[in-house]
């Protein structure tokens, strides 16, 4: 269960010249902005994939330092690690389950997303045999056919849930699979569905568990699906979802990543550059070799498109990325061997962010964030 605990290798010391730098007071000011837009309703950080690339561990600790109440992940696996670092806060898994995990579960005192009448079943079993109470939340199914009890067949579970014993439900919850667009109206049908599944609880004057929906597309452009908790991912990196989102919030990216140049050379005319040889300048230029690669999670895909900061300038990535290494023209400017390379952040006017990235691979920037390698260190700082 390798995911934050990577070995940071080291040389004489010295660390990988290619890292990540994650500054988590980043992560609380977005959490903070987050917060004042969404009023009473109660964030829940969404950590899964190792906090989108920033380091789950890290970052937990450094939210629930700051008095967060509630984390989410993804997988049983990702909850384990965090209540092994000593997290002691609720955490709700929010994946599918499988009945063999339940025990688990119940051992590290987390929080079970249940999302059928069996899966109710099984929890009950396993909680009555070890005289406890699982805490459960609800998942409803409005429109994203994932996981979870389809709206038009969920009274059946809501009912369900009420006779158990050994279990509190807590929370019910539902996703949404198009909140990060300009059009809504897929959204506000994915919500109507959800609060007529609510009314259950209305109709028999009781109480409803913790209400949640709202994704990072949600928060920032549909603030009728706050409710309860709300349960932001990638906005709590300061990024945001898509292109097209409403950018209402104000957030700014915690990540940056660096390397440095680690060969300099002059490339004649008409000699190519990188496996295949796809390019090839017509003059002589200066090249430098870059030691990050897809191997490292700066995708392929981006060969040809891709650029880099050096000593404040932009320059493009010429032939394909190696797994390890990747070649920039600088032209006739100049760079030494030792250079910084930022491949995300700022520099000076310049500035290349997780967006630009995905563009260039064709992909969506939470594609990017999760896909920087563990082999790739990263180094925390708080301003
Ligand atoms: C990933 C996820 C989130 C967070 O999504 P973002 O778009 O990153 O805000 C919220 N809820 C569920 C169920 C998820 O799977």
């Amino acid at each position: 269960m390798q995911l934050t605990n990577h070995p940071t290798i080291t040389t004489n010391g010295v660390l990988r010249p290619t890292h990540v730098e994650v500054n988590l007071s980043r992560i609380t000011e977005n959490l903070q902005a987050i917060q004042t837009n969404v009023g009473d309703s109660m964030v829940m950080p969404i950590l899964k994939a190792n906090a989108y690339g920033h380091g789950l561990v890290e970052v937990a600790r450094h939210l629930t330092s700051y008095g967060v109440q509630y984390l989410g992940v993804a997988y049983l696996e990702e909850a384990i690690l965090l209540r092994e670092a000593g997290i002691e806060i609720p955490i709700l898994v929010l994946g599918g389950i499988l009945g063999s995990q339940v025990p688990l579960f119940l051992e590290h005192d987390l929080t079970l997303t249940a999302s059928s009448l069996e899966k109710l079943q099984k929890i009950n079993d396993a909680a009555e045999e070890k005289g406890t109470k699982a805490k459960i939340h609800l998942k409803i199914d409005t429109g994203m056919e994932r996981i979870g009890v389809h709206y038009y067949s969920a009274e059946t579970l809501l009912e369900a849930s009420l006779k158990y014993k050994n279990l509190h439900i807590e929370g019910i919850f539902s996703h949404f699979s198009d909140s990060d667009v300009r059009n809504l109206e897929s959204a506000k049908l994915q919500l109507e569905r959800f609060q007529e599944v609510l009314r259950f609880y209305e109709h028999r004057s009781i109480p409803a568990p913790m209400r949640h929906m709202a994704n990072s597309g949600a928060i920032l452009q549909f603030p009728e699906s706050y409710m309860d908790i709300v349960r932001p991912g990638i906005l709590l990196f300061g990024v945001y979802p898509s292109s097209e989102v409403k950018q209402s919030i104000p957030v700014q990216p915690a990540l940056t990543w660096k390397s440095r140049v680690v060969y300099f050379k002059v490339v004649q005319p008409n000699h190519p550059v990188s496996y295949g040889s796809t390019w090839k300048s017509d003059h002589q230029v200066r090249v430098v070799t870059v030691p990050v690669g897809y191997g490292d999670g700066y995708f392929r895909s981006m060969s040809g498109k891709a650029q880099v900061i050096i000593r404040g300038k932009r320059y493009p990535v010429v032939g394909l990325v190696c797994m390890d290494q990747f070649m920039v023209n600088i032209e006739w400017e100049t760079a030494y061997n030792d250079d910084e390379v930022i491949l995300v952040g700022n520099s000076k006017d310049e500035s290349i962010t997780v967006e630009d990235l995905s563009a260039w691979a064709g992909t969506i920037p939470y594609e990017i964030l999760t896909n920087i390698n563990t082999r790739v260190p990263r180094v925390y700082k708080k301003d």
